[in-house]
């Protein structure tokens, strides 16, 4: 046994409020296709893997240093990035970068919530949003969406105004039922609150609607957008999510971010990725188009697909979703069981590995799921 096995969790002096918590759980195996966390199924290419290995090199030799601590060059890059891809003018100022989008919410939630104060959320959403309020002691509001899974924007806001919550999540598309929140509805959501509200773009990039970043300078006191290179950029691995508001917001992040949390090595290696972002984004469209016909493809086998706009699909019913869950991995199909009773969540792949998912979906829809 490992050393000190003999102490449990439960022996520990744990925080109370984290007593009986389970951690972040997404399975991770070793299964021919993995359509289970939303991950581009596009890897580097050859040309961007050797961009990164000159980029790294070049960096290594000055790794006794630390990194610019304030990453003024890749915050300078994204706010290029997001620029051009949405048409708001944005600097670096505007633009604050993490380890994954996951330690920019933490760091929000760490600046903005905390003991004594409260994030509503309307779930089904991400699994993290009321993970990170607990670890920083945030109390976690739970609002609910409506039966097709969109959100009830009258009710959010009756939400916001009875439970006044220091902090708002929006998740924009949302993770895990894949639709948006319009611009219109997201304006009385931001009238409405009276803290901070975040706008998790994670899967910005796979959506036409417009992004929640057009409305930084008329909410600059209230509005954070939150993006990752996880999804769109293929970066999963690489670690760098980001997020932007008005300079003010990243002065608040600096009061509780850690001095030199991004490494040489991811922002030199995030820096080639941007560099490459047309082409990487040239994937993103064949990822829509996948999308597509995957969702197409299951209706036609009977199953009801919640219209999404991001690189997943939550579809159904399932008299047993864990059941059917498992008869997916059976036939070397990891998909995801994300709480949600008669429905599984399925990210787009290559064509190749979405056949192999419709191939099992075809054969249990003929049997009784
Ligand atoms: N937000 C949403 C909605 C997500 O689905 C995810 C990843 N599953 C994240 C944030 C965090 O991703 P990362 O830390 O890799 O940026």
């Amino acid at each position: 046994a490992a050393a000190g096995a003999r102490v449990r969790l439960e022996d520990l002096p744990l925080r109370e409020n984290l007593r009986g918590k389970s951690p972040y759980g997404a399975p991770q195996l070793a299964v021919s296709v993995v359509l289970n966390t939303n991950e581009n199924p596009h890897p580097p290419s050859a040309a961007l893997v050797e961009d990164i290995a000159e980029a790294v090199a070049d960096c290594a030799t000055a790794l006794h240093r630390y990194p610019d601590r304030d990453a003024v060059a890749l915050r300078t890059d994204l706010a290029d990035y997001l620029t051009d891809a949405t048409g708001v003018p944005l600097t670096y100022e505007n633009l604050w970068a993490a380890n994954g989008s996951n330690e920019i919410l933490q760091q929000i939630l760490q600046a903005f919530g905390g003991p004594g104060r409260s994030a509503l959320g309307f779930t089904p959403s991400y699994s993290m949003h009321p993970i990170i309020s607990d670890g920083t002691e945030t109390t976690w509001l739970d609002g609910k969406r409506a039966a097709d899974f969109s959100l009830d924007v009258d009710y959010a806001v009756g939400e916001i105004a009875a439970r006044t919550p220091d902090i708002v999540f929006v998740t924009s598309p949302n993770n895990p039922t894949g639709g948006s929140v319009p611009t219109a509805d997201l304006r009385r959501i931001l009238d409405a609150a009276p803290g901070i509200v975040i706008v998790d773009e994670a899967y910005g990039e796979f959506s036409d609607q417009p992004s929640a970043v057009a409305l930084i300078d008329e909410y600059p006191a209230t509005l954070i957008v939150s993006r990752t290179m996880s999804k769109a950029f293929a970066f999963a691995g690489g670690r760098l999510g980001y997020l932007a508001a008005a300079p003010a917001m990243i002065d608040a992040l600096l009061l509780v971010r850690l001095p030199y949390h991004l490494s040489v090595l991811t922002q030199a290696a995030a820096r080639v990725a941007l560099r490459h972002s047309a082409e990487t984004l040239a994937g993103v469209a064949a990822i829509v188009a996948e999308r597509k016909r995957v969702t197409a493809a299951l209706t036609a086998m009977g199953y009801d697909v919640i219209d999404s706009d991001a690189n997943f699909v939550l579809f159904g019913e399932f008299a047993d979703a864990p059941a059917s869950w498992q008869h997916y991995l059976d036939h070397g199909v990891l998909i995801r069981d994300v709480g949600i009773p008669s429905r599984l969540r399925a990210t787009i792949g290559l064509p190749a590995e979405n056949d192999v998912f419709l191939d099992v979906s075809r054969a249990l829809a003929s049997t009784d799921r």
